[in-house]
């Protein structure tokens, strides 16, 4: 049987594919650390799984809306309010089964073939493929490492022609930690609301921030911005809910509209219980987020500190999200290396040390490593890459 077309250029996630190949390396008994991990390590906190078995134990274990249940809608409205200074009516607000299907849906009500969106490189695995199996084409804008790998305003304006519908903007960013000003979302929205594209802006590493740089919502800073912007966000890795599968977007009334008839022909709804538990989340204090933020802001120090001193190494010191990006050209140039991918693979057969090629994000010489582990683990990585870097010099 022949599989349809737009399966075809289809490729497996990147950051999915390392961790189950660390994952196989340590079933056959090998002493593999992985720093693929695109989620948090610790728990979901206690009091959301409480809130969960008591959803499912008083029987809300039926269809809910499409769009989410209107208490979750309500919970996620004051949370724009209170964190964003956003006003979003209930109808502006779609719950999702995890922020990865609130993008998708977005892609297919927003995209005929053709249509353009630009994706700033390095980007999150998922954005192209998404853009594609909605018939669009992503456009690549890359972001220069002498900039933190933030495209400007005229980079993004030159990306621009007639085709094009929209621009993602991720801050903080997956794979690089990096943060957009105020000043500069001023700027690179001017340009949006110059040429008229809608704006993508996925908030999902919002509350893991480690300097005391503010996180600014595009969508916030002026009302012209809120009408064209759509807000991506979700509970995965601020309460460390990503098996939960439960985001939200949040924007103009008819494209939410849109969202959410699509969601009611697919997924009928994010799982009953789960919205429960994001419930939970949104009416609880934020001590358990604030005490897995402290946890991994120590980690970043230690990390960074460790990878940043291996000989052919360099990095830019990340804002938030959970990884580290750094460029590993130099080293896997003096090791003979013709690639960032086979100096990857090679250092996860000598060393068993599992991390993500940059390639897969658009970066060819970087390679993220997610310190989402122990901090013993992470000392034990550095040792190995740094022991692998300097046997093949
Ligand atoms: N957006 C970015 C940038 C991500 O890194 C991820 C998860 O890795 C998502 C969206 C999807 O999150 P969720 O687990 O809510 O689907």
């Amino acid at each position: 049987m022949k599989l349809a077309n737009r399966v075809k250029t289809l490729t497996p996630s990147a950051t999915l594919a390392i961790t189950a190949k660390a994952k196989e390396l340590k079933q056959q008994g090998h002493d593999v650390i992985g720093l693929g991990a695109g989620e948090p390590d610790f728990n979901t906190p206690e009091f959301i799984l409480e809130a969960a078995e008591k959803a499912m134990r008083s029987g809300m274990t039926k269809y809910t809306p499409s769009g989410g249940i209107l208490e979750l809608k309500s919970a996620i409205a004051d949370k724009f309010k209170q964190d964003n200074g956003l006003d979003y009516t209930n109808s502006q607000i779609i719950v999702t089964t995890g922020a990865k299907h609130a993008l998708y849906t977005l892609f297919q009500v927003l995209l005929n073939d053709g249509d353009e969106v630009i994706v700033p490189s390095p980007y999150w695995v998922s954005y192209p493929e998404q853009i594609k199996l909605a018939g669009g084409e992503p456009v690549f804008v890359k972001s220069l490492e002498k900039n933190e790998f933030k495209i400007t305003p005229d980079e993004l304006a030159a990306a621009i022609n007639s085709k094009t519908k929209a621009v993602i903007i991720n801050s903080p960013s997956n794979p690089t930690g990096m943060m957009y000003t105020k000043d500069e979302l001023e700027k690179l929205g001017e340009v949006c609301l110059k040429h008229n594209i809608l704006i993508v802006s996925d908030e999902i590493y919002e509350k893991l921030i480690y300097t005391n740089d503010e996180h600014v919502s595009i969508a916030s800073l002026s009302k012209e911005l809120e009408a064209q912007t759509v807000v991506i966000n979700g509970v995965s890795k601020s309460h460390s809910m990503t098996g939960w599968r439960i985001g939200y977007a949040a924007g103009p009334e008819r494209i939410i509209k849109a969202m959410t008839n699509l969601a009611s022909h697919s997924t009928s709804n994010p799982t009953s219980i789960a919205q429960y538990a994001a419930l939970a989340a949104y009416e609880g204090d934020e001590n358990t987020v604030n005490r897995m933020k402290r946890e991994f802001s120590e980690r970043l120090d230690k990390f960074y500190g460790l990878i940043n001193d291996i000989p052919g190494i360099t990095c830019i010191k990340p804002k938030g999200a959970f990884y580290l990006f750094p460029n590993v050209a130099k080293a896997a140039e003096m090791g003979g290396f013709s690639s960032v991918d086979e100096w990857v693979t090679a250092l996860l057969e000598e060393e068993k040390v599992a991390l993500v090629p940059g390639s897969g994000f658009g970066a060819e010489k970087n390679v993220r490593l997610s310190y989402a582990i122990s901090i013993d683990l992470l000392e034990e990585a550095a040792k190995r890459i740094k022991r692998f870097v300097l046997n093949h010099q």
